[in-house]
């Protein structure tokens, strides 16, 4: 029973100063004797990554920007907290694989958080993957790297962690085995849910980034508002649990209680409920297969309406580029992950408007999909070509 006191899981956190890493460190923070944090990164929030490093006392803290390490650095001598600062991409890399860590919290955003994640796959370690973007670019080779080292996989997206919970525990991506018909992923449907095409396509950042249940970083509250971010869940789904492109349903439930759902042969629906919290999912894997306190409150059911509606691909064009870009195949999800990092990040700088994602993400993939994605290089070269065809596309339509 308690036989985790003996020996406390030792944790990188990838991505600690962003709003994954906070919660994680949360959670750890409730369970001294469970968890000791060996390295914490980020890019740019020294002061946060200061906190941290007072708070926790990690052996090294990263930050991939030198310029934030630099500083950092400063700010750590001048306190005498004893943490080796180190910079640059290699060190994620470095801190993700080091001997000494079992856990790696992947929680870095976008395809940045790739290379560490992939190494720490390959080096064998229990992976928390927040970074869902890392498998929508890589799907077919992560999973090989999983499999080939025996590196043990956990969802912390909360739809893909409900599934994980709701599939029986030996679950080995047999649907016909396990009697699994269909994954039912929830949407909350986004701050744009009810809004017109035309209110849509003039909508502000500001607006975008205001989500209704959740509090998360701006690149995937933006894609919470397109409806991306459930189209890269539909592709990490796909890699996560074997599952064909038509078992994987989207259904929209506004009120982001039910998490996601497992359909059964026999017709039974198995759904994982609570209160919308990252720290449910970051604690169940976390202890897995234990049960932790994670800080949650209880979930009021009490007078509460529960609602599920049809997502609608035509205000919401992202969702069908996705599972288009899913049945393509090759490098085509690594070509629409790049192309929607690039274009969310023109839209938040106030360059392109909102309806220009989806349509700079349409273009890319028209040009690009269908190049090799054999090797770790022909996807970071589809990655490094969407870029720069849909940063083009977007700065021609700035002129
Ligand atoms: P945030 O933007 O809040 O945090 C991102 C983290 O990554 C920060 O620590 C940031 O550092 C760091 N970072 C940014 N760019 C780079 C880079 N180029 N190299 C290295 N580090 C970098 O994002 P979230 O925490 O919201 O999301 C993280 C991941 O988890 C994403 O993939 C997201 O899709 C996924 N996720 C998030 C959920 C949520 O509720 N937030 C839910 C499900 C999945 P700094 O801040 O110091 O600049
Ligand atoms: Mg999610």
């Amino acid at each position: 029973m308690n036989a985790h006191r003996m020996k406390p899981r030792v944790l990188t956190i990838l991505g600690a100063t962003g709003t994954i890493g906070v919660n994680t460190l949360d959670v750890v923070a409730r369970h001294p004797d469970r968890f000791e944090i060996f390295a914490l990164t980020g890019a740019t929030q020294v002061e946060r990554m200061v906190e941290q490093c007072r708070a926790h006392r990690p052996r090294f803290a990263v930050m991939s920007e030198p310029a934030a390490a630099a500083a950092l650095r400063e700010r750590i001598a001048a306190e005498g907290l004893g943490v080796e600062v180190l910079e640059g991409a290699a060190a994620l890399t470095q801190v993700a694989t080091a001997p000494e860590v079992d856990t790696l919290m992947a929680a870095i955003v976008g395809a940045a958080g790739l290379p560490a994640t992939l190494a720490a796959a390959q080096a064998g370690k229990r992976i928390l993957l927040a970074n869902k973007e890392t498998l929508v670019v890589s799907g077919q080779l992560f999973m090989d790297a999983i499999a080939a080292s025996g590196a043990e996989l956990l969802p912390i997206d909360s739809e893909h962690n409900a599934i994980f919970q709701a599939l029986p525990r030996d679950f080995d991506g047999d649907f016909q085995q396990a009697g699994v018909k269909a994954l039912w992923l929830t949407a909350s449907g986004g701050p744009f849910r009810t809004l017109s095409a035309e209110a849509i396509a003039a909508a502000t950042p500001a607006q975008a980034v205001a989500h209704p249940n959740w509090v998360m970083g701006k690149k995937i509250s933006v894609d919470s508002a397109s409806l991306m971010n459930k189209g890269l869940e539909v592709i990490e789904a796909r890699w996560l649990f074997n599952a064909r492109p038509d078992q994987i349903k989207v259904v929209v439930h506004p009120q982001s209680i039910v998490h996601s759902m497992v359909e059964y042969a026999d017709g039974s629906v198995i759904a994982q409920m609570g209160t919308p919290d990252m720290r449910t999912p970051i604690a169940y894997a976390l202890g897995f297969p234990e049960r932790i306190e994670a800080g949650v409150p209880a979930l009021e059911l009490m007078n509460r309406q529960l609602s599920f509606e049809a997502p609608d691909t035509a205000r919401f064009p992202c969702l069908q580029l996705a599972f288009d870009a899913l049945a393509a195949g090759g490098n085509a999800a690594a070509v629409l992950n790049a192309a929607n990092e690039v274009a969310v990040a023109r839209f938040l700088d106030g360059a392109v408007p909102f309806g220009a994602i989806a349509a700079s993400i349409a273009h890319t993939l028209e040009k690009l999909a269908g190049g090799a994605a054999a090797t770790l290089e022909d996807l970071l070269e589809a990655d490094r070509q969407a870029r720069s065809v849909a940063g083009m596309y977007l700065g021609a339509l700035r002129a």
